[in-house]
């Protein structure tokens, strides 16, 4: 368990000025991890301060910050081998970079630091495995009502554990990557056979990535409290799913191609040390959980999320407000569940928490929801939405607010239409 230390002083400042001013996503106390280029440049580690990136791969290069005395664990431009560290190291370089970062202690002599406008952002981790889950209560209880009637909302095994599939790493994409929609077996009700084309019912879910830097023995399994100290750190994640595939495939094995042709995740991974203020219990238990899954501390976090959307040519409209203090299972507790039969967790694997809904019609996570399974239109610049038309741009943002905001920037994509298959 991390606690609270000197990087979460809200008195420091940086030399980096942008960082100070109120309600920047990126301040001192945040310091998120990320993989960028500038030109035909190679993959460098950066840390976000404000509006620019410290370059950590020249940092450690010049012998300033040194993690591992063994290898260069920046100079590959991806996450994995600084995450592999231990956890303690973690803590040291953030303490380290802050130092480096700060008005009163460092200074911008030898640092090489980037605008973040001239770079361009990639892939932060090697995906090593990805697995989504479906923790939301409330999102749980909206489809399973829409689908199963509201006497049978929830399936019985819902409150206790953390349901979830695994899903495809080959396709988790940074953010700002172009989706295509995808094509699959498409099957009404009314009619006799499937037919295969372009999915019609395009939806989003807008989840948040849960990271995990030290891995377990194959079977191992860890508690919550070593599964909360697993993870590195947190991505917004937009889970988007093709809802005419999903309702024809998905018995009795799950999500299978309605998941498999996209995962967006935001560039910035908000380390867990800095979401350390930001810590709050899951709600109350409304069954008892099995000894394994209890937790002895707050182990969720309140993150404020929104959603917008924005038709081809037209302004972004903010389509849901809520907040991931919701989530009935933490990440902790969907990981110690994940290694509980002795599966092997590995530095790298990536998990979805769920789509993220509040209570209210105004604070939903997909356009599933949103539009109950398109029988209410929805009102954004420019038109009506039910589902996600071509040409449309969806837009996560997420940040946590107290005496300074941690912000995990944006998580976007643009829908290309279906490869044409020449039906
Ligand atoms: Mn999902």
């Amino acid at each position: 368990m991390t606690g609270l230390n000197a990087t979460h002083d809200p008195a420091r400042r940086s030399w980096v000025e942008s960082a100070n001013a109120a309600g920047a996503d990126f301040p001192i106390q945040n310091l998120p991890f990320g993989v960028f280029s500038q030109g035909a440049g190679a993959h460098r580690v950066g840390v976000a301060i404000g509006d620019r990136i410290l370059d950590l791969t020249a940092l450690e290069a010049s012998g300033r910050l040194v993690p591992s005395p063994q290898e260069r664990v920046f100079a590959d431009g991806v996450l994995n081998p600084f995450m592999a560290l231990p956890q303690a190291i973690w803590s040291e370089t953030r303490a380290r970079i802050a130092d480096l970062l700060d008005a009163e202690v460092g200074g911008p002599q030898g640092l090489v630091t980037v605008p973040l406008v001239e770079a361009t952002m990639h892939l932060p981790i090697f995906v090593r495995s990805f697995t989504d889950f479906y923790a939301s209560r409330e999102h749980a209880s909206n489809v399973g009502s829409m689908f199963r009637g509201p006497d049978n909302a929830l399936m019985p095994n819902w409150l206790h554990l953390p349901v979830g599939y695994n899903g495809r790493a080959s396709t988790v994409v940074v953010s700002g990557t172009q989706i295509r929609r995808p094509n699959g077996q498409l099957k009404a009700p009314d009619v006799d056979a499937p037919s295969f084309g372009p999915c019609r019912r395009l939806d989003i879910e807008l989840e948040m990535g849960a990271i995990v830097g030290t891995p377990s023995t194959m079977g191992q399994p860890v508690t919550t409290a070593q599964a909360y100290d697993m993870i590195f750190g947190y991505v917004l994640l937009n889970d988007w799913s093709a809802r005419d595939i999903q309702v024809w495939e998905y018995q009795p094995l799950g999500p299978f191609q309605a998941k498999a042709f996209a995962t967006t995740i935001s560039p910035w991974v908000v380390t867990r040390e800095a979401l350390e203020p930001f810590r709050v219990p899951t709600p109350e238990r409304i069954k008892p959980l099995l000894p394994y899954l209890e937790e002895g501390s707050a182990n969720n976090f309140d993150i404020h999320l929104e959603i917008d959307m924005a038709p081809s040519g037209a302004a972004p409209t903010t389509i849901s407000r809520t907040n991931y203090r919701h989530m009935y299972f933490s990440s902790a507790q969907q990981l110690t569940h994940h290694s509980a039969s002795g599966c092997a967790m590995c530095t790298g694997d990536l998990l979805g928490s769920g789509t993220v809904s509040g209570r209210t019609p105004d604070s939903l996570g997909s356009l599933l929801e949103m539009s109950w399974n398109g029988r209410d239109p929805i009102a954004v610049a420019g038109g009506t939405r039910t589902f996600i038309e071509d040409g449309d741009t969806l837009t996560l943002r997420g940040w946590c607010e107290g005496d300074y905001r941690v912000g995990f920037g944006a998580c976007a994509g643009t829908i290309l239409p279906a490869v044409d298959y020449g039906r």
